[in-house]
């Protein structure tokens, strides 16, 4: 009843009666009352005034389970939300709930991650109650080859969720971080389950740097966040909804053909490294070479100083401007 009444509050332009939010849900005043009064606790600015009813005046950047639902519009991505004030990390919350069986869409979300991961067994800067941690279940109908390409989907939708929400000029380091002026203010980590050489189930986790204030030192170079960026506070429940639902749209488009054929395009016109010089940082040796851009299968395509083109696979590296982290 929570998430139901804060998008009532949010949805009307002035006063909501009680009694208009007690005939809604079938319960007493005082029941409401009790709702609006943890929604104060939690942070909401809301004015009571009687006769008149109640006023959401200010949401500030809060994080909950509620915040993130009433702001969900989607049909399955992020319905279904687990929020957590600190965790492990929610990539390991949401493979517990791929196990338990939860529905595809599933959304582990959470203010703090004591132990964040990133690629290759990295860690994630994950300070509490300044960005935006979440995993997302799924349980799509493909071949294991084909997962790694929801990476790049999910780097699609949070680059224009981001653009889209503030404005600000990101763009995609491939295969899936996102950065503004030169620095990253997202990752992306994609995990997956298999049962007899058949998906049972992938978790994709997405780490944006939102209202973060400062870096450690060792990542202050190559971190940034929305907020150093605009000099402004976003919200990130907001944000959250909006990531959802550009990767609702973009994945239902992926499995059309179980491809990026169809995002290629918006892909590539959003990849900072395309038509540059990029340092492919390959295990099996390191080179220079000109990024052309994506395949369908998510693959950078580059053409090396030889001339030679190379469709470079994302599972094992790395790629850096010639001068620096793009
Ligand atoms: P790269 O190509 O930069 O090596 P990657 O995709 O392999 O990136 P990720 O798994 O996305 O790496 O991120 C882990 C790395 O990101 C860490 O090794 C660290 O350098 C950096 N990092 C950790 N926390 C943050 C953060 N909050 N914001 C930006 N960068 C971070």
């Amino acid at each position: 009843m929570k998430t139901e009444i804060l998008s009532m509050l949010r949805a009307a332009d002035g006063y909501v009666s009680g009694q208009q939010i007690c005939d809604r849900f079938h319960v007493s005043r005082t029941a409401v009352w009790k709702v609006i009064e943890q929604l104060k606790e939690e942070g909401y600015e809301i004015e009571a005034v009687r006769r008149r009813g109640y006023h959401l005046t200010g949401s500030p950047d809060v994080m909950s389970k509620a915040e993130i639902e009433s702001r969900i519009e989607t049909k399955w991505a992020g319905r279904n939300v687990f929020y957590y004030e600190e965790t492990d990390s929610t990539n390991t919350r949401a493979k517990a709930l791929g196990e338990e069986g939860a529905p595809h869409g599933t959304l582990a979300a959470a203010d703090a991650q004591s132990a964040g991961k990133g690629r290759r067994g990295r860690g994630w800067e994950s300070a509490p109650g300044k960005d935006i941690y979440m995993s997302i279940l799924l349980k799509p109908q493909i071949s294991p080859v084909q997962a790694p390409m929801l990476t790049l989907v999910m780097a699609l939708s949070a680059v224009e969720a981001v653009k889209e929400e503030t404005g600000l000029d990101a763009g995609i380091k491939w295969p899936n971080d996102l950065v503004i002026n030169k620095k990253k203010i997202c990752g992306i980590l994609t995990e997956m389950s298999l049962e007899e050489e058949q998906i049972s189930y992938v978790v994709i986790g997405v780490g944006i740097n939102v209202n973060h204030d400062e870096f450690p030192e060792e990542l202050a170079g190559r971190a940034t966040s929305l907020k150093l960026e605009s000099g402004k506070e976003w919200t990130r429940a907001k944000l959250v909804a909006q990531v959802m639902e550009k990767f609702e749209k973009n994945y239902e488009i992926f499995l059309k053909d179980g491809s990026l054929a169809g995002l290629k395009e918006r892909y590539n016109g959003l990849l900072l490294n395309k038509e540059r010089e990029v340092r492919v940082l390959d295990p099996k040796g390191e080179y220079t070479a000109f990024a052309l851009g994506i395949n369908e299968k998510g693959e950078l395509l580059v053409e090396r100083e030889d001339g030679r083109r190379e469709a470079v696979f994302s599972g094992e590296v790395s790629v850096r401007g010639i001068y620096g982290y793009v």
